[in-house]
């Protein structure tokens, strides 16, 4: 198919995440990818800043990784988990309670993130349930968060990005601290530790993802504030879910972020680069003890069974993905990244519109004063020869590991040169950030980069 074949049948028939009909920019077609280089239809290439997502940690085309994907074609692509089980699953099961923080060896492969943090919640509540504690069937989260795009997930995404006034009446009503501090703050776990005595009787579970809030916003903060709400959590007996879906296999410089903090959740959820970005996986990891209060209650079991659960070859990759990183010298690697990015953004932070400039692990982050202008910033950083994916004031990249030093340098120009068109075609027009207003912190908006915006569009906008 040519490609102007390709993009009108696109403009067409085709859904893009978070988009409509049409599309306000227009999709660039890939044909193939391989290391850390796109190739597009044009026959020109960049390089992925986005590891598609966070996914594809070893790049694209991975010899080890390929082949782990045609031995299992050779046996079977897909066969249902209810009564059977394979290989694939038994030796991903096996490396992942390895990897995974201790007390967590009970494994129930999803087939999305979203729908990882779906059984994650199911789990917390019948735990609960099993237990007699019937009303406990809410979650607590701190707002900025993201976990995915099914009901359940958006119920503890932020409300303001995840447009909960619109869902009012729809969405599971869930308990809202106000977005975590950056620094440790005695007074913020003073607040969470209020919420719970008043509140405890409602709440199953926390949910957050540690130490970096992805597509919610792409905020870091201290990992003990992590460490003090597993104390809280067992301070109240509820359980402590962390969504490690962007975080897990090494992104922050530990293999799960966790791992910072020194703490294990009751409930872990990873996904995306579980497979190194081949094909779509995700887990719910938990412990013998929840899972057996589990198995006592009413319903005799965790009352979920997605049709491709466990699915053969994404186990298989999952698997190899998983060897492949911890062979690797990614404890090495994500450092010097780290250091790299830190070095090629730096200069950014001196740039008028330029609000925050933050690296941890191997990912890099621009806040901008205003929203960015999707078009001029793609268009710029594609002729730089990159791949990002800005969204709301944000140009953001998380490389692969693989990258090598003059990659990541192209990179970090790239990402410079979005951020250059952006300041250079807009101007500012709001003089608020509209998702500040409805987000009360108590932290009050001087530790918050945010609060220096100048420049804020109204309209809400998507990770995508
Ligand atoms: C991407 C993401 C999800 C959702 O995963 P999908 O595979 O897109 O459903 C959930 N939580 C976090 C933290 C994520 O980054």
């Amino acid at each position: 198919m040519d490609q102007a074949t390709i993009e009108r049948i696109d403009a067409d028939h085709v859904w893009h995440p978070y988009g409509g009909f049409p599309a306000s920019t227009s999709p660039r077609v890939v044909e193939s990818a391989s290391g850390v280089r796109l190739t597009f239809a044009d026959g020109s290439t960049a390089i992925d800043g986005m590891s598609s997502w966070w996914a594809a940690i070893h790049g694209y085309r991975h010899p080890v990784l390929d082949a782990a994907a045609t031995a299992q074609l050779q046996k079977m692509s897909h066969v249902m988990f209810g009564g059977l089980t394979h290989e694939p699953a038994a030796r991903l099961a096996a490396t992942l309670v390895d990897l995974v923080p201790e007390p967590l060896t009970k494994v129930f492969f999803a087939d999305s993130g979203s729908v990882s943090v779906e059984v994650a919640i199911k789990m917390a509540v019948q735990y609960q349930r099993s237990l007699g504690r019937t009303e406990r069937n809410r979650i607590l989260t701190w707002r900025g968060g993201y976990h995915g795009d099914t009901f359940a997930p958006m119920s503890v995404c932020d409300p303001d990005g995840g447009m909960h006034a619109m869902w009012r009446g729809v969405l599971a009503e869930q308990v809202f601290v106000p977005e975590p501090p950056v620094d440790y703050d005695e007074d913020y776990i003073a607040l969470v530790d209020d919420t719970l005595t008043s509140q405890r009787d409602r709440i199953a579970a926390i949910i957050v993802e540690p130490v970096v809030q992805g597509a919610g916003g792409m905020r870091f903060h201290d990992p003990r504030l992590v460490s003090a709400l597993r104390g809280l959590c067992d301070a109240h007996d509820v359980l402590l879910i962390c969504d490690e879906i962007a975080t897990g296999f090494g992104r922050t410089g530990e293999l799960f972020a966790v791992d910072h903090a020194g703490i294990a959740p009751d409930i872990l959820c990873v996904g995306k680069a579980l497979t190194g970005g081949y094909l779509t996986l995700a887990a719910t990891v938990t412990t013998e003890e929840i899972a057996e209060v589990i198995s006592r209650g009413e319903a005799g079991g965790l009352a979920h069974g997605p049709t491709f659960m466990a699915n053969p070859l994404a186990c298989a990759v999952a698997s190899a993905s998983l060897d492949v990183l911890v062979a690797s010298d990614w404890r090495n690697r994500v450092p010097q990244i780290e250091d790299g990015l830190r070095t090629g953004l730096a200069p950014l932070a001196d740039l008028d519109g330029v609000v925050d400039v933050r690296v941890l692990g191997a990912i890099g982050v621009v806040e901008l004063d205003r929203q960015v202008d999707m078009q001029a910033a793609t268009d710029a950083v594609l002729d730089a020869g990159v791949w990002l994916r800005p969204f709301r004031n944000l140009i953001y990249t998380m490389p692969p590991f693989v990258i090598d030093d003059a990659d990541l340098a192209a990179v970090t120009a790239g990402l410079g040169a979005g951020v250059r068109a952006t300041l250079a075609s807009s101007s500012c027009q709001s003089s608020a950030p509209s998702s500040q207003s409805s987000a009360p912190s108590p932290r009050s908006s001087a530790s918050s980069p945010r609060s220096s915006a100048s420049c804020w569009s109204s309209e809400v906008e998507t990770p995508a």
